[in-house]
């Protein structure tokens, strides 16, 4: 599994108005959509493309297009859904699928309650969206659901991550996977607290991009 941290600085101003407390809703959403753009920049560094050519006014130019099956972008329900316009913008044709994670606020474990995925995802680069990478519990049940279908690969796109959820994802996908799992993050944080939330991280992201429900 590799890791990049996008420490870009329109990144790290970006993220620091999200982590401020006095951030209201409609302003966490905006920043938050274009902060995926930036980061989704980064996570699309090795999509797949074919090169083909075409004929500007002046004559022929090589260059590529993305390959086809088009990609799958997957928000992890419920934050996720507040990254999805921000990577459209870029990947407007991909196809989007669904998956619904809960977890136990008790146990941390994270269980499956919805999920919309094609059966067969073999050639195609997959980009999951979930803005805190946490635990990894989440990540962990999710990429696997993703290389068991046979994804080319496997890319997290995550606001924030903590040093355990890394952790744990570089022992479930080790580097001699024969998929490529990449995660791309805008910073990695000091640690969990004991109820599994990010330190200093930002709050819970859900529920500061579509309210506390
Ligand atoms: N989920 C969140 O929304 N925030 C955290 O810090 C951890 C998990």
């Amino acid at each position: 599994m590799q890791t990049l941290v996008a420490d870009h600085p329109l990144v790290t101003h970006k993220l620091t108005a999200l982590r401020d407390a006095r951030t209201e809703t409609p302003t966490f959403r905006r920043l938050t959509d274009e902060l995926v753009t930036l980061l989704a920049y980064e996570a699309t560094r090795h999509i797949r493309v074919e090169h083909i050519s075409v004929r500007t006014p002046l004559g022929p130019a090589d260059g590529v297009r993305l390959s086809r099956p088009v990609p799958l972008v997957i928000p992890v329900l419920r934050a996720g859904i507040g990254m999805l316009d921000g990577m459209a913008r870029l990947l407007p044709r991909a196809d989007v699928g669904f998956i619904g994670l809960i977890r136990d606020e008790e146990t941390l474990q994270a269980s499956t309650y919805a999920a919309r995925l094609p059966a067969d995802l073999a050639g195609r680069d997959t980009f999951v969206l979930d803005p805190m990478l946490a635990t990894g519990g989440t990540l962990e049940t999710v990429i696997g659901m993703l290389v068991s279908r046979a994804a080319a690969s496997v890319t997290a796109i995550c606001l924030l991550a903590a040093p355990e959820g890394l952790a744990r994802l570089g022992t479930a996908f080790p580097d001699d996977l024969n998929i490529p799992i990449r995660i791309v993050t805008g910073a990695v944080d000091r640690q969990l607290n004991d109820k599994g939330y990010i330190v200093p991280g930002l709050g819970d992201a859900g529920d500061r991009l579509f309210g506390e429900i």
